[in-house]
C-alpha cells in the first residue's frame, strides 16, 4: 500500500486504502479474532491500540507470582500481523468518537472510518472506594501483574530487615478481594509460592507468618460456575490453608489495614483487588448507550445501538436480550466468537448479503487453584482434579499467542510441575508502596497513585 495521506500532523499517517475502512479500537481477544478474521480481504483494518501488543489475561497471576516472565504472555501487535497485507497497526490511545464525521481522536492524531469497532475491554472497578483504589493492586494489565510481583517480593525482603513482628505480618500478610476465577487463582497460587518457595528462600521467618485471605461478598466461590465447582474449589483452598471470608466485602484500606463491612481489621500491605470491572471506552458515545458495568448496548448484530457503522464486541459490549437479561459474560469465548463474528458479518454486508444476529455458543468454564488442582464445567460433565487441571493447562497453552510464547510456558510448567519452582523471583524496578496523596489515572485507566520508579 502506498502512503499518500501524511499531509498533516493532526492526522494519523495511513496508507490510502481505495477500499473500506474498518477502524478497531483495541487489539484485545475481541480486536484480534476480528482482525484475524478479516486477514487479506478487500477492505482495510485500522487497528488502534495504546499498548504495542496483545495481552494473554487469564496468566496474569502467573506473572504476578513469578511463576511466569511477562513476555511469555504478551505477543506483539507488529509481530503478530506479520502477513496481513491489509493491517496497519498504529500505537495510539483514542479519547474521543467523534460520529458524525466518522471520525476518532486520538492522542497522535485523528483517523476516519467507514466502520467502527470498540474492542476495548475494562478496566478495574473500585466501586467507587477511594481509599481502596488508593492503596490496593488491581490485576488487569501486565504492568499490574508486574507491579504486584514487585512489590510482594520487596514487602518480604523488608518483612526479613524487620524486627518488629506486628510489621513482618503485615508485610507478608495477602488479602485477595473477590472469589472469582481472578480471585480463586491468585490465592491458589500464592498460597503455593508460601508452600514451596518461601521456607527455601526466607529461612529468617517461618512461613506461617504469611497469611493469605480471599474475601468474598457472597458466599460461594465462582459464582458463574456449578455449585460443585464452587465447594471443590473451596476444598482445594482450604487444603492450601487460604482463609475464605464469605459474605464479607472490604469497605476501606490504608495501606496497612484493610477494614470490612462487618468491622474485620485484617494487617496486610498487599492487597490485590479482582473484584469487579467496569468498560472503558473514549468519550462520544450517546450516555444513553452506556448499561450496568459502563458497557455498551448493542442490538444482535453488534451495533452499538442507534448507531449504523459503530459496532462493540468483547467485554465493553452488552447484548441484552431474553437469555443474557445482563449481557453475555466477559469472558474470552465470548470476546473472541464476537470477533469473528463481526467480521464474517461486516464481509457480508459489505458485499450486499444478509447477516444472522450474534449467537454464542459457551464451550464451558475452568478455573485452576493450582498444581493438580482445578475445576471444569464442560456442558453436562462436571470434573475437577488432575484431568480438569491437565484441560486447563492444555486449553491455556493452545490460547496463548505466538509459538515463542506455547514453548515458554510450556518449559516453565514442566519445570516447575517437576520442582514447585516459581523461577522469576527478580525485583527489576522498584515498586514504591502507595502513599496517601489524591488519586490519579494511570494508564491502564485504574485509580492510584503507585510510584514507579525504573531503575
Ligand atoms: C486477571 C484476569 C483473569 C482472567 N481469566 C480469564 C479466564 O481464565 N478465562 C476467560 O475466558 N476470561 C478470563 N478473563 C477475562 C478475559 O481476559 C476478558 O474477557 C477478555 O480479555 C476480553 O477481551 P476484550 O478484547 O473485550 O478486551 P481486552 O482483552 O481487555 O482488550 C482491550 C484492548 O483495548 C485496548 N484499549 C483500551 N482502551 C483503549 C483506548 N482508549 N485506545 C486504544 N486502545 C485501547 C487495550 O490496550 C487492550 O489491548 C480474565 C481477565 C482478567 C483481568
Amino acid at each position: 500500500m502506498d502512503t499518500t495521506n501524511c499531509d498533516t500532523s493532526k492526522i494519523i499517517c495511513l496508507p490510502e486504502p481505495g477500499m473500506p475502512r474498518i477502524v478497531v479500537i483495541g487489539g484485545g481477544f475481541a480486536g484480534l479474532a476480528l482482525a484475524k478474521e478479516l486477514k487479506n480481504k478487500k477492505v482495510q483494518v485500522v487497528l488502534l491500540d495504546k499498548n504495542n501488543f496483545h495481552a494473554f489475561q487469564p496468566l496474569l497471576y502467573q506473572v504476578a507470582t513469578s511463576a511466569l516472565e511477562p513476555d511469555s504472555i504478551v505477543f506483539p501487535f507488529r509481530k503478530q500481523f506479520n502477513g496481513f497485507k491489509n493491517l496497519v497497526f498504529r500505537l495510539a490511545e483514542v479519547s474521543e468518537i467523534q460520529p458524525l464525521s466518522n471520525t476518532v481522536v486520538t492522542d497522535k492524531g485523528a483517523v476516519s472510518y467507514d466502520y467502527l469497532v470498540l474492542a476495548t475491554g475494562t478496566t478495574t472497578n473500585f466501586f467507587g472506594m477511594e481509599s481502596v483504589a488508593r492503596n490496593s493492586l488491581g490485576m488487569k494489565g501486565i504492568r499490574d501483574a508486574l507491579n504486584i510481583r514487585h512489590l510482594m517480593l520487596q514487602n518480604l525482603e523488608q518483612a526479613a530487615i524487620t524486627c518488629d513482628g506486628e510489621e513482618r505480618d503485615a508485610l507478608t500478610n495477602f488479602v485477595i478481594v473477590g472469589g472469582g476465577p481472578a480471585g480463586v487463582e491468585m490465592a491458589g497460587a500464592l498460597a503455593e509460592f508460601r508452600r514451596y518457595i518461601l521456607p527455601k528462600d526466607y529461612p529468617e521467618y517461618p512461613s506461617s507468618t504469611m497469611e493469605i485471605y480471599l474475601v468474598e461478598a457472597l458466599d460461594e466461590l465462582l459464582g458463574t460456575m456449578s455449585d460443585k465447582a464452587s465447594t471443590k474449589t473451596l476444598a482445594y483452598l482450604r487444603e492450601l490453608e487460604v482463609n475464605v471470608l464469605f459474605n464479607e466485602s472490604v469497605s476501606g484500606y490504608d495501606g496497612s489495614v484493610v477494614t470490612t463491612k462487618s468491622g474485620k481489621e485484617i494487617k496486610a500491605k498487599n492487597l490485590i483487588w479482582t473484584a469487579g470491572v467496569q468498560g472503558q471506552f473514549p468519550k462520544g458515545i450517546a450516555p444513553d448507550k452506556v448499561v450496568k458495568g459502563n458497557r455498551l448496548k448493542t442490538d444482535p448484530h453488534l451495533h452499538v445501538e442507534g448507531y449504523g457503522n459503530i459496532f462493540a464486541i468483547g467485554d465493553i459490549a452488552a447484548l441484552i436480550g431474553e437469555t443474557t437479561p445482563k449481557g453475555h459474560p466477559q469472558v474470552a469465548q465470548v470476546a473472541i466468537q464476537q470477533g469473528r463474528y463481526l467480521g464474517r458479518s461486516l464481509w457480508a454486508t459489505l458485499h450486499g448479503k444478509p447477516t444472522k444476529p450474534f449467537s454464542y455458543k459457551d464451550k464451558g468454564s475452568l478455573a485452576t487453584v493450582g498444581k493438580r488442582k482445578a475445576v471444569a464445567d464442560l456442558g453436562k460433565f462436571r470434573f475437577g482434579g488432575y484431568p480438569a487441571w491437565l484441560l486447563w493447562s492444555i486449553v491455556h497453552l493452545m490460547s496463548i499467542s505466538g509459538f515463542r510464547n506455547r514453548i515458554l510456558v510450556g518449559l516453565n510448567w514442566a519445570a516447575s510441575y517437576f520442582t514447585y519452582e516459581k523461577g522469576n523471583r527478580l525485583i527489576i524496578r522498584n515498586f514504591s508502596p502507595p502513599d496517601q496523596g489524591p488519586p490519579k489515572k494511570s494508564r491502564t485507566g485504574n485509580f492510584g497513585n503507585h510510584k514507579e520508579k525504573v531503575q
